[in-house]
């Protein structure tokens, strides 16, 4: 064949413009915002990833930061700002306490978010660098880029 022309799949073209455009709901109950607050700022600039733009609306919402300890109080509440976000959606659990309760070991936190919505991404840490927040975005990009962009229907109808 002769000439020169570029081809690709309908998938890994939306997968890639997803990844950049993320719009995230930063749902902060503790100690572990000051972090989320530091990756969010000029200095480590979560903006260079696409990330930047924080919504305070579930319905604007496609990715979701978990940061800070959730009391079992508090879980119908993430239940509900989750459900509100339009597909496709995907969620971090930022911080030692929402994937395990952290040092709160007792029974008025939960036990890891993922008892309450599903987790796409685990960053721990107690609180995590804001190295490691990044780190995990970028493994959240590699998963959106790698994944159908209904992966998670298809998971929910199986
Ligand atoms: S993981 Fe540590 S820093 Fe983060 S909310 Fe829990 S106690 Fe605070």
């Amino acid at each position: 064949m002769s000439g020169n022309f570029v081809t690709t799949r309908f998938n890994a073209a939306l997968g890639w413009a997803r990844k950049f455009s993320l719009f995230h709901y930063p749902y902060v109950t503790a100690c572990c915002g000051m972090e989320y607050m530091s990756t969010a700022c000029a200095h480590f600039d979560i903006d260079r990833f696409g990330a930047g733009w924080t919504r305070f609306s579930p319905r604007q919402s496609d990715l979701i930061l978990v940061v800070g300890t959730i009391p079992h109080k508090l879980a119908p509440v993430l239940k509900t700002v989750y459900d509100q976000m339009t597909e496709p959606k995907w969620v971090i659990a930022f911080g030692a306490c929402t994937l395990s309760g952290g040092i709160y070991d007792n029974y008025a936190v939960v036990q890891g978010i993922d008892q309450i919505i599903p987790v796409d991404i685990y960053i721990p840490g107690c609180p995590p660098r804001p190295e490691m927040v990044l780190d995990g975005l970028l493994k959240l990009q590699q998963k959106i880029q790698t994944s159908e962009p209904d992966w998670r229907w298809k998971k929910k109808k199986s």
